[in-house]
């Protein structure tokens, strides 16, 4: 446990919903106090609050006779599923720290958790959207040595004893050991910053106390229905306040599997939702399918939370008029902790202008005063209420450095602690914030984030690339558009089709190949001999 953490945590024990309890004892005590209701209704199948409770025991013993034991780490990489909860549940109770790994992720991003996390065990489904992730499985096995095992959701053949059924790992009987609520519960991806996405370590206390403050937000109760419309492994729909938030209060989570507009509208419609997270692209998605299609009853919808990228006031104003008399709730949050949001009686102005306040609020005495926030300029001095500067913020759910990165990590924390967030951000003097955008270089893709500098590296891997550019460009349905300027080895254009033949051979998520390519004689360059950024933004402009 970091110094700071233990420093402070006479104050943070103080605090109203800190509770020093493991989610193995959460999980135990829903089980009790909500048995027979359900908890989870997916497209494999349902849970009640007491199977989840024995099945994730039985599952916590099967990977302990595997060999896994406490302070192991796993990499997890399921798509939305009651095998997903299940599982994770068993690495919680087993004191395994799971790393949260985007079903969007390939070998180019895998390669560096392994290097970071160096898990035991690796668990995928067979196929996902098309794509196989057992081969990539076996040459991340062939590369890393801590990879003892393969976990496949689904179907195996041949006989490597080093890959196993998920659906055969269980056991009727063993032994949970006992797990500390300040020790890692499980490390979340940030966006990275140079190819490597960083792990961010957050503790079962942290992490529940953030979540608890969200239900509070949202005054969920057990009448709640929570869809899970994102993919499970990000921060936002586990925690803000997630699945595990409808968990804590009694409720029911249902998990959408392939994650369309339509799927998420058919299963507000079918389960008679109460609460859902969108990213902003997804809303306007939604919004188109509502406008032709009556079919729909989102009636029983009471709360749309929207995050992960600037939601713009024309945007929020559609969604207020499309979704009547459900709260559209701004939600700014950041998987290093953080969460700011709109309250359920703020006025449509206030919703359409500001993100919200932050958690916890005034409203919780003493406690905002513990959760510290500041928009500095670029010297780190505070700007007046009003003005536009970063946003820092240190606090009992905010992580202080990124895992094994020490304290050395001046570009994303201060010495003094604080998180650098990157993004540009006012705060009125009631305590209102309003997001526009990053300071730092990443681009916020419908809520993805991709940082340019590592893709440039990816394209100049690639041999008809001499020198690359990556900006992202403003635009109205995902927020950001990847361009990328290229140079050419030999003076020929570089089409698109070959830079996307060329990271799918990297295995570049998808999600961060270009919109766009454009080849220039030579890239752009300020006095100072960077890369022009502000000239290639013009070139993209007029490209179209
Ligand atoms: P992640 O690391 O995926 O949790 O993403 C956190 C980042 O997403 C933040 O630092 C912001 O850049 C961006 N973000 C999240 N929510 C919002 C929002 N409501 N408005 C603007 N940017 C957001």
């Amino acid at each position: 446990m970091k110094e700071r953490y233990k420093r402070d945590l006479s104050k943070f024990e103080s605090l109203k919903y800190w509770e020093k309890k493991t989610l193995s004892a959460y999980i135990k005590e829903w089980a009790e106090k909500y048995g027979d209701k359900t908890a989870v209704i997916a497209d494999d199948y349902d849970l009640t609050y007491s199977e989840m409770d024995s099945l994730s025991d039985e599952r916590a013993f099967g990977l302990s006779e595997l060999g896994l034991k406490k302070g192991d780490t796993a990499a997890i990489q399921l798509p939305n599923s009651a095998e997903y909860v299940i599982t994770l549940f068993a690495l919680y109770k087993l004191g395994v720290k799971p790393v949260l790994v985007l079903p969007a992720h390939r070998e180019a991003e895998l390669n560096s958790i392994m290097e970071t996390a160096a898990p035991k065990v690796y668990i995928i489904p067979d196929k996902y959207m098309g794509y196989e992730y057992l081969p990539l499985a076996k040459k991340l096995q062939a590369q890393h040595s801590c990879l003892k095992y393969i976990i496949v959701d689904g179907e195996i053949d041949g006989d490597d004893s080093t890959v196993i059924a998920l659906e055969d790992i269980t056991a009727e009987n063993g032994e949970l050991p006992e797990t500390d609520p300040y020790d890692t519960l499980h490390y979340l991806l940030s966006g990275g910053s140079t190819g490597v996405p960083k792990l961010i370590a957050r503790t079962h206390s942290d992490y529940m106390y953030l979540c608890r403050l969200c239900c509070d937000r949202c005054e969920l109760t057990a009448d709640d229905v929570y869809l899970v419309a994102l993919p499970c492994e990000h921060n936002f729909p586990t925690g803000d306040p997630g699945f595990l938030g409808v968990m804590d209060v009694g409720g029911t989570a249902v998990f959408c599997s392939h994650i369309s507009p339509d799927e998420v509208l058919d299963k507000i419609t079918e389960y008679e939702v109460t609460v859902t997270a969108l990213v902003p692209t997804m809303v306007s998605m939604c919004i188109d399918m509502l406008e032709i299609d009556d079919d729909f009853d989102i009636s029983s919808l009471r709360i749309l939370q929207v995050g992960g990228s600037v939601f713009d006031d024309s945007a929020a104003e559609r969604a207020i008029e499309a979704f009547g008399d459900t709260v559209i709730m701004q939600v700014f949050g950041t998987s290093e902790g953080l969460i700011i949001t709109t309250l359920l009686d703020d006025s449509r102005e206030y919703i359409k202008k500001y993100q919200g306040k932050a958690l916890p609020d005034e409203f919780i005495g003493e406690e905002c005063e513990i959760t510290e926030i500041r928009i500095v300029d670029s010297e780190d001095n505070d700007v007046p209420d009003g003005e536009y500067g970063e946003l820092i913020c240190k606090g009992p759910y905010i992580i202080d450095s990124y895992y094994g990165l020490g304290d050395a990590d001046l570009s994303s924390f201060t010495k003094d602690g604080f998180y650098r967030t990157g993004d540009k951000a006012m705060r009125t003097a009631e305590g209102y914030y309003k997001f526009v955008g990053r300071i730092k270089e990443q681009i916020n893709r419908a809520g993805e984030k991709i940082m340019p500098a590592e893709l440039e590296e990816h394209l100049c891997m690639y041999g008809r690339v001499q020198d690359a550019a990556v900006i992202g460009v403003p635009d109205p349905e995902i927020g950001n558009k990847i361009y990328a300027f290229m140079v050419s080895a030999d003076a020929d254009e570089v089409t698109m089709e070959e830079i996307f033949e060329h990271l799918t051979k990297k295995g570049v998520a998808r999600y961060k190949f270009p919109d766009r390519c454009i080849t220039l004689d030579a890239l752009p360059l300020t006095a100072v001999g960077k890369k022009d950024a502000k000239k290639l933004l013009t070139i993209a402009e007029n490209e179209g």
